[in-house]
């Protein structure tokens, strides 16, 4: 999948595209310009939380166009199923007893998680995934593993029934 430049949320959680960081200047210029774009829905110039100095100002802009809005949506998803792919292997899954829509994930780092219903307590999902409609790395990883589980039980039965 290619990528589509870089990528970010905007304050109602819609997947947009972001500038680099600049000076506030020179992103209120570049933001203007594109505010007169009909190709672009809505602008935003905002401050990156992790930047210090005078460049850490960026423009973040929705495009017009839905399959344009689709296109990132679909990228962000990709991103977290391929990290599901890659470090999934390492998750450790519990189910819990006592409540059938719980399970708690053990991530590689240690960390532990709780899925239920769709969603999760890690900060991708808190902070990304439930604003912009999209499932975190561990909640692909563990749909994964359950499709993967069903797939083993229905190879072995087949196997069994062949013999
Ligand atoms: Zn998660």
């Amino acid at each position: 999948m290619k990528r589509p430049g870089r990528t970010t949320l905007d304050r109602d959680g819609n997947p947009a595209y972001r500038s680099r960081l600049m000076p506030r200047e020179k992103a209120v210029r570049f933001a203007r310009c594109l505010q007169h774009n009909r190709r672009v829905r809505s602008v935003e110039v905002d401050r990156s939380p992790h930047a210090a100095g005078p460049r850490c100002w960026f423009v973040l802009w929705l495009p017009s166009a839905a399959s344009s809005r689709e296109r990132i949506a679909r990228w962000m998803q990709y991103r977290r199923d391929l990290r599901a792919e890659n470090e999934g292997r390492g998750y450790q899954f519990y189910p819990d007893p006592d409540d059938p829509d719980l399970v708690y994930c053990i991530s590689v780092s240690e960390q532990v998680y709780e899925l239920s219903r769709n969603r999760c307590t890690c900060p991708d999902y808190r902070m990304r995934c439930a604003r912009a409609g999209l499932r975190c790395k561990h909640l692909r990883a563990y749909e994964m593993r359950q499709s993967d589980d069903r797939y083993n039980h229905k190879t072995r039965h087949t196997v069994r029934h062949a013999a």
